[in-house]
C-alpha cells in the first residue's frame, strides 16, 4: 500500500510523531480533509480535533490543538501549538481546562462577572479540552 511521511512537531516538544502512513483525516478551518499519498500540495490551518491516522490496517489518534500543515505529495507536515497521543492526555487537567473555560463563556455571555473577559480565547481553550476528551470517551456537560 502506497505511504506518505507524516511529521508533527510542537514549539514545547518538538517531534512527536514521525511515520510513514497510508492515509490522514484532518480537519482545518475550511473543513474535514482526507490527504493520501500523492496528495496535490497545499498548505491550511488546522482547528482543535484528534486527526485520525491509517497505518499499516490500523488507525490511531493524535490530538492537535490548532497549528499549520504543509502538505507535499510526499509528505505531511504539521507544526500545532500542542499535540498528544491519546495515552499522553491528562483526562482531569482536560475536565478542569473545561470546566474554566466553560465557566468564562458562560459569564460572557450572562455578562455576569466584573472582569474583562477575553470571549475568543474562552472558547478555544474550550474547544481544546472538549476535542481532548472526546479522544478519552469523556462526554461533559
Ligand atoms: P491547560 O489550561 O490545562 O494548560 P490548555 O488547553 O491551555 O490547557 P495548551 O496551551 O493547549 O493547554 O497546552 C500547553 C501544554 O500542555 C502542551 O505541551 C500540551 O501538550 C500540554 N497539555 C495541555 N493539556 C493537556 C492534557 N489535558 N493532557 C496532557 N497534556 C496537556
Amino acid at each position: 500500500m502506497a505511504t506518505i511521511l507524516l511529521e508533527v512537531a510542537t514549539p514545547d516538544k518538538g517531534e512527536v510523531y514521525k511515520n510513514d502512513i497510508n492515509m490522514l483525516i484532518t480537519r482545518s478551518i475550511c473543513g474535514e480533509l482526507g490527504i493520501l499519498p500523492k496528495h496535490a500540495n497545499l498548505l491550511t490551518e488546522l482547528i482543535p480535533h484528534a486527526m485520525r491516522i491509517k497505518e499499516g490496517g490500523g488507525e490511531t489518534q493524535l490530538f492537535v490543538s490548532g497549528g499549520f500543515m504543509e502538505v507535499t505529495p510526499e509528505k505531511i507536515t504539521i507544526l500545532a501549538d500542542a499535540a498528544e497521543t491519546p495515552d499522553d492526555i491528562d483526562v482531569d487537567r482536560a475536565k478542569d481546562a473545561y470546566k474554566r473555560a466553560e465557566e468564562r463563556v458562560t459569564a460572557y455571555k450572562q455578562s455576569k462577572s466584573s472582569e474583562e473577559i477575553d470571549i475568543d480565547r474562552a472558547e478555544a481553550a474550550l474547544a481544546r479540552a472538549k476535542a481532548r476528551l472526546l479522544v478519552k470517551g469523556v462526554h461533559m456537560g
